[in-house]
């Protein structure tokens, strides 16, 4: 079988150039003797790739010195709890902006641990849009201010960081991560799980101010202190070595693709290519409000649900794979990250003109 349009919403598609590599070093690793899955995690040649990986995140984000770069575990997912655990002090507030289905789970876990203000909304209208900076009511000396940079769900990003008039900035990036341009020096803290634009699911990348990491409350697990990794460079236990090979595979895949700007470039093309079909047509109604559309996943309906159930039987007979909206909220949905190629983006937007054409 040939590889298919992958429009996975995560895992995702991988660069096939990227898999070659992982196969042509899978059971000896150049000089290494051996599997990258076989060997120490404090062996020198993994530490090589360690170090490479690090170093060309922080060259394509442009970080400076204040900033570490982690590998954890456990999903963005326990990232909704790190961040309060380890930067709301008791007494202090965090501001939280909601615009999708992941901020609301980052929310329900910052409560857990602190005090919760919502400082934006956009529930009430469905999460069709991003928050306007007019909208959002930020208290004055918040811990952090949070927001989700790409709502995967709902298929609804950011397109500039919210002001927040010095409060360090928190984001959940995972599904737009590396995909666009970033002034990293906004943030006093980034997140993202690996497995939709950097590499596979099982690794946790977070770029942290190191100056935010004040004392570590007393009675914070280990694990769960960002000090710990910060100070044993994401080696405090065993990492997850494969996937942490393979982000830097990708990161040299995204520097030769022109970095930030060029995959940005290719991002955009693909979505405008999807876009495009939607605004063209009465057929294909886009979730999301055109000024907050996503780059990343692009959310539609057909006129009916049966219609999108034979939509979704015809692209999978025509090898593109993955197209099924998010249980939560139905409908289609073509996610687009860094590795799928401009083709399978244009091989899209000419079935949906066919498909309306045929059941318009
Ligand atoms: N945040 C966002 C924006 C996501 O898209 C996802 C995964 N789809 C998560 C958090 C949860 O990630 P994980 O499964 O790595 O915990």
């Amino acid at each position: 079988m040939a590889r298919v349009h992958n429009f996975n919403a995560g895992p995702a598609v991988l660069p096939v150039e990227v898999l070659q590599q992982v196969q042509a070093d899978l059971v000896e690793m150049p000089g290494g003797g051996m599997s990258i899955m076989e060997m120490s995690h404090r062996s020198q040649t993994y530490e090589a790739v360690h170090e490479q990986t690090i170093a060309l995140i922080r060259e394509l984000l442009g970080l400076s010195d204040a900033y570490k770069v982690l590998f954890l575990q456990g999903g963005a997912s326990l990232q909704f709890s790190m961040v309060p655990l380890n930067l709301l002090r008791e007494g202090q507030t965090a501001d939280y902006l909601l615009t999708g289905g992941w901020g609301q789970k980052a929310i329900k876990e910052a409560k857990k641990v602190g005090k919760v203000h919502l400082a934006a909304s956009t529930e009430s209208e469905n999460f069709a849009r991003v928050a306007a900076q007019e909208e959002i009511q930020l208290t004055p000396d918040a811990a952090y201010v949070h927001f989700t940079s790409n709502e995967t769900i709902q298929g609804v990003q950011w397109m500039a960081e919210p002001e927040t008039n010095g409060v360090p900035l928190v984001v959940d990036a995972s599904s737009d991560i590396l995909s666009r341009p970033l002034d990293a020096g906004k943030y006093g803290l980034i997140y993202a799980g690996a497995q939709k634009n950097l590499g596979p699911s099982g690794v946790t990348v977070v770029i942290v101010r190191e100056d935010l990491l004040g004392d570590t409350p007393a009675n914070l697990p280990t694990m769960l202190d960002y000090k710990t990794h910060v100070k044993t460079n994401s080696l405090y236990n065993t990492p997850n070595t494969f996937g942490i090979y393979i982000i830097g595979l990708v990161c040299r895949w995204i520097q030769q693709r022109g970095g930030l700007e060029g995959i940005g470039r290719l991002n955009e093309q693909k979505a405008r290519a999807l876009y495009d079909v939607i605004d063209e047509s009465t057929y294909y109604r886009g979730h999301a409000q055109p000024s907050s559309r996503s780059r990343m996943n692009v959310t539609f309906r057909l006129p009916s649900e049966e219609l999108e159930k034979q939509f979704l039987r015809e692209a999978t007979a025509n090898e593109m794979i993955g197209l099924a909206g998010h249980r939560d909220v139905g409908g289609l949905r073509a996610s687009l990250y860094n590795a799928l190629p401009l083709e399978s983006a244009r091989a899209l937007a000419d079935f949906m003109r066919e498909f309306a054409r045929r059941n318009g």
